[in-house]
């Protein structure tokens, strides 16, 4: 079966749109499974620009970087503020490398977080049903993320980190090469593209960009730490992964959040009510207007994921986050990461009474949705 066309994974373009009065898009490439583009906004102002999602790091971006400023007549100096609105590398990579060369301040949520953890396993950005969508389409094997550390030093130790998912099954483990590679490189101390944020924010606090101001709207979900902007005067919403044009976005079982499907869809109610908005720049993908819309398009995808669970459970009984996950996903898609989603929307379901949870003398969670 030939699978829908995604925009997200379309290749970045030269070109530099105004897609909103005074911001300009930017498509960077990426190579992430599942995607193909990450958008940079630049918001113009008399000082110069901010830019929202710098990419990934490294040369590469910093390069193809320029060459996008250059086209919409800015310089790196003009740079003055840097808005990272999650702790994903695609998204918070050129901010330490514009601090440095033009003295940006960095702005992201009080919560950014990003640690060797995150790095070593990956960092999920699609769910696994877009991510075999777009194997199908991809011949070449995406290339892995550059090495890091974690900024402050002293992640919290994850579950996983302890030989074990938190439902008992075998980690993700990224391939032999990588982790060798961020072994050396932390061996050698050349590890620090996190961002310092200078300027950490919270929901509510207003941000004067392209000579306007925007809301932080605190959207966790993604990630704990995502936020969009608001700008009420133009009706423009800076959406970040929370909601994507055509794809749904990962969300991982592995998280600070008890019930990260229940921050999210808690933040995709609260975004959906938002107005006026006229125009959604995301991520990835094209500029979009109906906001509320595709926020209840990306709810109905869990709630309908939340019902097949529950009926794989009728047929089940007693069973572990793996013979759900198997059920839930094609072969080609099964491993740590649909269990990772899978284990989301068995813990959410346990926490709204709808399903009960053992844990197995041999360390593994088995479920029963009753
Ligand atoms: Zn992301
Ligand atoms: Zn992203």
């Amino acid at each position: 079966m030939v699978r829908a066309h995604k925009q997200e994974q379309e290749s970045a373009r030269e070109e530099v749109t105004e897609v909103a009065p005074g911001v300009l898009r930017m498509e960077l490439p990426i190579r992430m499974p599942g995607l193909g583009h990450v958008n940079c906004y630049a918001l113009l102002d008399e000082r110069g620009a901010a830019v929202v999602d710098p990419g990934m790091p490294g040369s590469a971006t910093w390069k193809t970087l320029q060459q996008r400023l250059r086209r919409a007549g800015l310089r790196v100096k003009d740079v003055h503020t840097v808005v990272v609105t999650h702790s994903h590398p695609d998204h918070f990579g050129g901010a330490t490398r514009f601090a440095k060369e033009s003295g940006a301040r960095v702005i992201a949520h009080r919560s950014f977080r990003f640690g060797v953890a995150e790095a070593t396993h990956g960092q999920p950005e699609v769910s696994v049903d877009d991510l075999a969508a777009h194997a199908e389409r991809r011949t070449q094997e995406p290339r892995e993320p550059s090495p890091t550390r974690d900024a402050a030093g002293h992640a919290p130790r994850p579950p996983w980190k302890q030989g074990r998912t938190p439902w008992g099954g075998e980690p993700p483990r990224p391939p032999l090469k990588m982790r060798m590679r961020w072994r050396l490189a932390r061996l050698l101390g050349r590890l620090s593209f996190v961002p310092r944020i200078s300027d950490p924010v919270s929901g509510g606090d207003v941000l004067r960009l392209a000579g306007r101001d925007w809301f932080v709207v605190h959207t966790p979900g993604h990630t704990e730490d995502h936020f969009c902007l608001h700008d009420p005067e133009e009706g423009v919403f800076l959406a970040g992964d929370h909601v994507l044009p055509t794809i749904t976005p990962h969300i991982s079982g592995v998280s600070l959040h008890a019930d990260p499907l229940a921050a999210f869809f808690e933040s995709l109610e609260r975004v959906a009510t938002i107005q006026p908005v006229q125009q959604v720049l995301p991520a990835h993908g094209h500029p979009f207007t109906d906001l509320a819309e595709r926020c209840r398009a990306i709810e109905k995808h869990h709630v309908e994921r939340l019902e097949k669970v529950k009926a794989i459970g009728r047929e089940l009984g007693l069973a572990p986050v793996e013979a759900f996950s198997q059920r839930l996903f094609k072969p080609r898609s099964w491993g740590a990461m649909a269990e990772s989603e899978t284990f989301a929307h068995l813990e959410h379901l346990r926490l709204l009474g709808m399903a009960e949870a053992r844990r197995e003398s041999d360390g593994r969670l088995f479920y029963s949705t009753g």
